[in-house]
């Protein structure tokens, strides 16, 4: 089930002629098959040193999300998904993408206010209601249009995680087409689920804890860095998500990004990974990764591995990872 391979480089010291190794672990996740790269620790991802309010309160005029623009710069859902147009829930407020990545595309913020928003002041209650919109636009986006029955969550938190507006946000996408990864693990047998987290359980180095209905742990084979999973049980698409589950993805949600906040990043994506709501053995799961913080010439930490071989290649060991962030769940 966690299976791994050590692969072993030689080369000549530059300095001494003398021959040198070093050792790349290879993992395979158990549920898709796809292959990591566990490097030695070299520092490819630097703690956050960029003022990220600064950098807020330069984009903050311009922002199309901020109070005073927010009604009038961004686009309404059609009235047939939803007849005000914008959903609101607490403070968070969807609308339709103005830049559409499938037939159903919506974008939410956590507030209008909160232009700056760094992972650590991130709270259950923002995260609970912004996953709330996201949960009635997908219920909204189904009953309009049976046929799209393929929903997820998705984050881009700040510029290097492909966001292209610094003001923070969650995206949905409701559509008749899974995208891979949502192919991929709608394809993974029931059994496969439960016996992944049996096996985490029992090891225990990378599990974090159960919040409920939902486990959470470091992934075996991270395809980004610091990648965390959680598994909703009994489930299988957002749009199945009852209030009390929100609070309690909402509840881990926080947990994992403070701790990140404490490992120095700010920068994030996520996916929530639905299947068709009622696919039997399927547990609504979700990724959470880190970014390269942003600074300028920052490096990505997005290579050819993982952008063209699909490989994740990360310095940072899902074990360590665990033990930072694990506290948190256990308290
Ligand atoms: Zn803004």
């Amino acid at each position: 089930m966690l299976r791994r391979e050590l692969l072993t480089a030689e080369m000549l010291d530059p300095g001494t002629g003398e021959p040198v190794r070093s050792t790349v672990e290879v993992r395979f996740d158990p549920l898709t098959g796809h292959s990591s790269r566990i490097l030695p620790e070299r520092g490819l991802m630097p703690a956050n040193d960029f003022d990220l309010e600064a950098f807020a309160r330069e984009t903050q005029p311009q922002c199309p999300f901020c109070p005073g623009r927010i009604d009038r710069l961004t686009p309404m859902l059609p009235a047939r998904i939803h007849p005000g147009g914008r959903i609101v829930c607490g403070e968070a407020v969807l609308f339709a993408n103005l830049h559409a990545y499938s037939s159903h595309s919506a974008v939410s913020v956590y507030s209008p206010s909160l232009h700056y928003l760094p992972l650590g002041a991130m709270t259950e209650q923002l995260i609970a209601d912004n996953l709330a919109v996201q949960v009635a636009y997908a219920r909204a986006v189904m009953a309009a249009e049976p046929q799209s029955r393929w929903a997820s969550v998705n984050a881009n938190h700040m510029l290097p995680s492909g966001s292209s507006l610094f003001h923070p946000h969650l995206q949905g996408v409701v559509d008749t087409q899974p995208t891979t990864f949502q192919r991929l693990l709608a394809e993974v047998p029931a059994q496969r689920f439960a016996d992944y987290l049996d096996a985490e359980r029992r090891d225990g180095e990378r599990y974090l804890g159960d919040t409920g209905r939902i486990q959470w742990l470091a992934s075996f084979a991270p395809v980004a860095p610091a990648e965390l999973r959680a598994f909703v049980w009994g489930i299988s698409s957002p749009a199945e998500l009852t209030g009390d589950l929100i609070t309690e993805l909402a509840h881990g949600l926080a947990l994992a990004l403070g701790g990140y906040a404490e490992m120095g990043f700010e920068s994030f994506n996520a996916a929530a990974y639905g299947a068709p709501p009622g696919t039997g053995g399927y547990p609504l799961n979700l990724r959470l990764a880190c970014r390269s913080n942003l600074r300028p010439y920052y490096r990505s930490d997005s290579t050819f591995l993982e952008r063209l071989h699909w490989e994740g290649a990360v310095d940072l060991v899902p074990e360590t990872v665990a033990q930072r962030i694990g506290d948190r769940f256990r308290k």
